[in-house]
């Protein structure tokens, strides 16, 4: 390649530094660790075109370099963001990008401005005592998940890169460092709000709101009152998003304030996992003792969260704290209902239900299965899947999975002679999702050097609907001595 087909792929001049320029108390220009050794693991490479970058740039010398942190294009300004956070109930005032940076805005092929944003890059003054660093294993973990997420048609944020960066990384043992290059809608969170409203600055507070408004809602700016339009706006997307995780089983694991975002975008992939048996009260995360964030408290934590982005806008709802109180609350009213709408709506889909039938006979058939699930420890994935063989008159994979298949039986004639929609269930029930003994397969084979196992997994996740031969393995329930699953936080 010639230096001048180069100069015409790089990002100089690409990428915007709208945040720092807009906000700039709550950006801390900042750079990237140098890294020892760079070597791509995994690149995205649909990502990559649609943001209009070559994958082969990003594959060469310079492209690694520019997705460490390590070339910044010119005109770029990175940044760490401020922002604070509610984690697992109490307040941090002050977390921020302790080990991350946004390295600025690009304009996608659709128009739209998306953040590029490096995890792992080392220390920045938000770092208290971590060391800025990531590892391989979760970097990895969130490239499968989220693009996973984005496959079934979820709101996420995306997976561009991850690169190990050669350095090792203390985590107990010595384990390979890496970064990862995440694109989102942006990286504004509920905990971007309690920031700037602790600051006392009410036009920093305005600002922020007026950015949020600029870049996800614009149709708020039209509205007779654009804060709570923007509020409102937030809480139907958020209420859309948790139904969408509970249909598909998504734990997220550490709902803290700073991982909620204003877009109604899926992000920071932790000690997330995917059920394996329904169970409410299914955690995975080992830091979650008390289950805060189990499977089936995600909606109230999520509408808790909305409690606390509503106090941090109040002063913006009204200048009376009275009124502004009422306003926000009678917004807040308005998550239940759209979150049981929307799930409500979701699991008719799941079942192959014709949309006209009416909330009496769906909501028993659906609670009863769920009872029927739980009970049985049922794997949830591949059961709704089943199903749809069900609705074409093959009940036996969806029946014996059940202890007492009687039960189901009965269950399974009066939903049959509901006339289920066997194909539009297979549009909505996956059959891959990156279950957690693959991901953990994966995970440990990248991290020993073998990128095989996460190349099939991802290319599996990529396609969750579409049922392929020679891919059992990847629609089929953990084996029975991977026992009881725990993932691990921010490491
Ligand atoms: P998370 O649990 O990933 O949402 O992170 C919570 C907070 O801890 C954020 O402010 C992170 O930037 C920070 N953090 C997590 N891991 C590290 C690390 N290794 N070094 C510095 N900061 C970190
Ligand atoms: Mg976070």
């Amino acid at each position: 390649m010639t230096s001048a087909a180069q100069s015409t792929v790089s990002l100089d001049g690409r990428l915007d530094a709208r945040f720092a320029r807009e906000l700039e108390e709550m950006a801390i220009p900042w750079q990237a660790e140098p890294v020892p050794d760079p070597r791509l693991l995994v690149l995205n490479e649909s990502l990559a075109a649609g943001l209009g970058l070559d994958p082969d740039y990003l594959r060469g010398s310079d492209g690694l370099l520019l997705l460490t942190g390590n070339l910044v294009p010119s005109g770029a300004t990175p940044v760490a963001q401020a922002y604070a956070g509610h984690q697992f109930g109490s307040l941090s005032p002050r977390l921020g990008d302790g080990r991350a940076l946004l390295l600025g805005e690009i304009t996608d092929a659709e128009g739209h401005l998306r953040d590029v944003h490096l995890k792992g890059s080392g220390r920045t003054p938000f770092a208290r005592g971590g060391d800025g660093l990531a590892v391989v294993g979760p970097m990895l973990r969130e490239y499968i998940v989220s693009e996973a997420m984005h496959a079934m048609g979820i709101p996420t944020t995306r997976s561009l890169a991850v690169v190990a960066t050669g350095r090792p990384v203390l985590r107990g043992t010595m384990l390979p460092g890496a970064v990862l290059t995440r694109v989102a809608s942006s990286h504004l969170r509920v905990g971007s709000f309690q920031y700037a409203r602790a600051t006392g600055d009410a036009s920093l507070l305005r600002r922020l709101a007026d950015h949020a408004i600029s870049r996800h809602y614009p149709g708020a700016a039209e509205a007779s009152h654009p804060y709570l339009a923007l509020f409102q706006a937030v809480i139907a997307a958020q209420a859309s998003l948790l139904a969408q995780w509970m249909l598909v089983g998504f734990v997220h694991g550490v709902m803290n304030t700073d991982n909620m975002t204003i877009s109604g975008e899926t992000i920071d992939y932790g000690p997330c996992a995917f059920l394996d048996a329904f169970d409410p009260a299914t955690v995975y995360s080992s830091i979650d003792d008390t289950g805060r964030y189990a499977y089936g408290n995600q909606p109230v934590m999520a509408e808790w969260n909305l409690t606390r982005l509503a106090e941090s806008l109040l002063p913006l709802f009204h200048d009376e704290q009275e009124q502004a109180v009422a306003l926000a609350q009678e917004a807040l009213a308005g998550f239940r209902r759209q979150y049981s709408g929307a799930w409500s709506a979701g699991m008719r889909t799941k079942l192959g239900l014709p949309d006209h039938l009416d909330d009496d006979v769906t909501s028993p058939l659906v609670d009863e299965l769920l009872g029927l699930l739980q009970a049985g420890e049922v794997d949830h994935t591949s059961f709704f899947r089943s199903l749809g063989a069900a609705a074409r008159g093959n009940p036996e994979a969806a029946r014996s999975v059940f202890p007492d298949p009687a039960a189901f039986d009965a269950w399974a004639r009066r939903w049959s002679a509901l006339g289920p929609d066997a194909d539009r269930m297979d549009r909505v029930n996956p059959v891959y999702i990156p279950r957690n003994h693959l991901v953990e397969e994966a995970l440990a084979a990248a991290t020993a050097g073998d990128l095989d196992p996460l190349q099939g997994l991802l290319d599996a996740v990529g396609s969750p609907y579409d049922e392929r031969p020679g891919l059992e393995r990847y629609a089929a329930a953990a084996p029975e001595d991977f026992g009881a699953y725990r993932t691990f936080c921010g490491t």
